[in-house]
């Protein structure tokens, strides 16, 4: 394929120890991790966890309050956005309204003075890849949202960056068009080969498209993983709750013995210590049946067309349990379900840290 034609420089970046305050308030705190040559990796995180200013300090659009920033181990800190070699995206796609798309995407060629005859092709390479080919000639008025966001997209391939920074690219898109989009994102990273940092609140963003991702809380790193190791093990329950659809269930209970117990709930065979425990599992992880570790009134049934969702109480906690897509039965009616407990998660009562 056509593989795009970089200079080839490798692009690992390094933070090393980076933080941002303003004053006393710590937008991001001591944030370390190397991000591979080639690496697709998402930073996760509800509105205000400092995503975004991690993203800016490596842009070089926001000074770093500590701590080094390396692209392919030349610290970079001090180096003006323009000179860092990284192209961003960001959600508000600003085009230039009175350039068709052609010139669009031309465009940061010419700021950086890129030979001319190289142009055409880089241009048309470009749109190419994002499927832009037939539009080259209209304007941004005259394109779709989805259409608009591939320009941007295509702007920054044009520039044939060493890292791709993209601020929740897909956020002005309707849900289809996110999802449409998103798939030909995956498949751009695919061909391009390009170490990309891509923000988003959004988990399903995040697990489809990210070699690793970083879970983020109030400028604080909380875990750094693949999606199956983040999904299957999420080192507390901030990360448990933020991760999979529905979220985990979280229940307050008492561990004795290796046996949880909470209202409606009574699981054996856990490892953990003696005491308050929050117990988690999935809802995919238990089964309907006739008796079980869980036992207790239906309080909603939610059809979803692959599974019935159905949801119970323990204490003031709302806990799903996916039964058979055929499944029926009335609000009210007795419920239970079995949940192997090594499908089982405890985290500290407090903390929320991970305790098996
Ligand atoms: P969102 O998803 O809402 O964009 P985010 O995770 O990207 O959120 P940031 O934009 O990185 O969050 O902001 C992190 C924190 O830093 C927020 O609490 C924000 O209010 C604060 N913050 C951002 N910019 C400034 C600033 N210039 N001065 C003071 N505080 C700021």
């Amino acid at each position: 394929m056509h593989r795009y034609a970089r200079n080839c420089a490798m692009a690992e970046v390094e933070l090393l120890n980076i933080s941002k305050k303003w004053g006393e308030f710590v937008g991001v705190a001591d944030f370390n991790l190397t991000i591979a040559d080639r690496e697709f990796l998402v930073l996760l995180g509800p509105s205000g966890c400092g995503k975004t200013t991690t993203m800016r300090m490596i842009a070089g659009l926001e000074e770093a309050s500590g701590g080094d920033i390396l692209i392919d181990g030349k610290r970079v800190n001090d180096l003006d956005p323009k000179d860092r070699d990284v192209a961003m995206v960001f959600q508000s796609y600003a085009l230039y309204p009175n350039m068709n798309v052609y010139e669009n995407i031309r465009f940061p060629l010419k700021v950086r003075r890129i030979p001319k005859e190289e142009h055409d092709a880089r241009v048309r390479r470009a749109s190419a890849m994002v499927e832009l080919d037939e539009f080259l000639n209209r304007r941004p008025a005259e394109l779709s949202g989805g259409q608009r966001q591939r320009v941007a997209l295509a702007r920054a391939i044009v520039r044939e960056p060493n890292v791709f920074l993209m601020d929740e690219p897909l956020s002005n898109l309707d849900a289809k068009l996110r999802v449409s989009t998103r798939a030909q994102i995956k498949n751009l990273s695919h061909e391009l080969k390009v170490t990309t940092i891509y923000v988003t609140h959004d988990q399903i963003e995040a697990m489809t498209l990210a070699d690793r991702v970083v879970v983020m809380n109030k400028g604080v790193v909380q875990q750094v993983g693949t999606p199956t190791e983040i999904y299957d093990r999420p080192t507390n329950a901030f990360v448990a709750s933020f991760i999979g659809s529905p979220a985990m269930n979280l229940i307050e209970g008492t561990l004795q013995g290796g046996t949880f117990t909470a209202p409606n709930v009574e699981i054996s065979g856990l490892t953990g210590p003696d005491g308050p425990a929050t117990l988690g599992f999935r809802a995919e992880d238990a089964r309907a049946e006739t008796a079980g570790q869980v036992q207790a009134p239906i309080y909603s049934l939610e059809l979803l067309g692959d599974a019935t969702m159905v949801t119970v109480k323990s204490g003031g906690a709302l806990v799903s349990v996916k039964a058979h897509k055929d499944f029926r039965a009335e609000i009210g009616a007795d419920f239970a379900a079995s949940v192997p407990s090594d499908m089982c998660h405890l985290f500290h009562s407090t903390t929320g840290e991970r305790l098996n």
